[in-house]
């Protein structure tokens, strides 16, 4: 099954604030969300939490994919209204938080994304700020979310260094950003922005895990038998989308830019609400191309 909706996914996990940039909750004893998506959806993140917890109880660990804006943008929000609240993430999101470069863009992108989309999510000015993170977390840790609940970590790396995906053993679930791309008008974007090698073996990692409830980072969550056949045609999509790259490099003599306007004419579609925005689109783009042309 697919699942495009927020609210109750299964017994204890939730979808919060908005199915295109969601955070997740899973409502344990010792509650856990994961990813904080846009600065501007903050408040319906915290109020959808706040409802599915019940009065209270507060979340304990907010744990992030990845450092892109669109999943660390309401962290600093979500720790300033959560008392006591601990962000985990890969160390190297910890990194980003402290160059000024990179915290200017996730701002940057934040701020674009609540402009372009102000007629959807509302027009309060929710600011993205950088964030220490408490937990420094690593493949095979493991969170223990009370109750005989627990959250493991699976490092996979490809789409950004710092990628990591959240597997549920209880539940068979699996939270894992862009770690294996975005389902969207029945077809699979790959997003191996940082290694298309890295990329290929995360998802073979996934594909190996037992996993009934597939959370992807947009949009979708599969489920049941959905999730096997989502993880073999994302791998057999990421393969065909670099041998296009290599295609169209090919034929271009190697021209980077005529490449990303062949690639932007055919797949990006304007006209869908809370689509990507474009300057986001380009920057993920022009990454796998890069990519691809270096045989990273
Ligand atoms: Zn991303």
């Amino acid at each position: 099954m697919i699942l495009e909706q927020t609210g109750k996914i299964c017994d204890r996990l939730y979808v919060a604030g908005h199915n295109v940039m969601p955070a997740f909750l899973l409502a344990t004893d010792r509650p856990v969300i994961f990813d904080a998506g846009v600065a501007a959806i903050g408040p319906r993140y915290l109020k959808d939490i706040g409802t599915y917890l019940g009065s209270g109880r507060s979340p304990e660990y907010l744990l992030i994919t990845h450092s892109h804006y669109d999943h660390c943008g309401a962290v600093s929000f979500l720790k300033e209204k959560i008392p006591g609240l601990r962000i985990g993430a890969n160390a190297h999101v910890a990194k980003v938080m402290r160059k000024p470069n990179a915290v200017e863009l996730i701002r940057a992108l934040n701020r674009n994304f609540a402009e372009v989309f102000r007629d959807v999510i509302g027009d309060e000015d929710i600011p993205f700020n950088p964030v220490e993170i408490d937990l420094l977390l690593k493949e095979g840790d493991e969170l223990d979310c009370g109750g005989g609940w627990k959250v493991r970590v699976i490092e996979t790396p490809g789409h950004t260094r710092d990628s990591m995906s959240y597997y549920i053993p209880k539940i068979k679930a699996a939270i894992v950003g862009e770690a294996a791309g975005v389902f969207h008008n029945e077809s699979i974007n790959p997003q191996f922005s940082s290694s298309y090698i890295d990329y290929i073996a995360s998802l073979e990692k996934l594909a190996s895990l037992d996993i009934d409830i597939l959370a992807l980072g947009h949009r979708h969550i599969l489920t049941g038998g959905d999730t096997v056949g989502y993880l073999k045609g994302s791998i057999e999509a990421t393969v065909a989308f670099k041998r296009h790259i290599e295609d169209c490099l090919d034929r271009f003599g190697g021209d980077r830019e005529k490449t990303v306007q062949t690639i932007l004419d055919e797949s990006y579609d304007r006209n869908i609400v809370m689509q990507q925005d474009l300057q986001s689109f380009l920057l993920n783009l022009r990454a796998q191309i890069k990519v691809v042309a270096e045989g990273k």
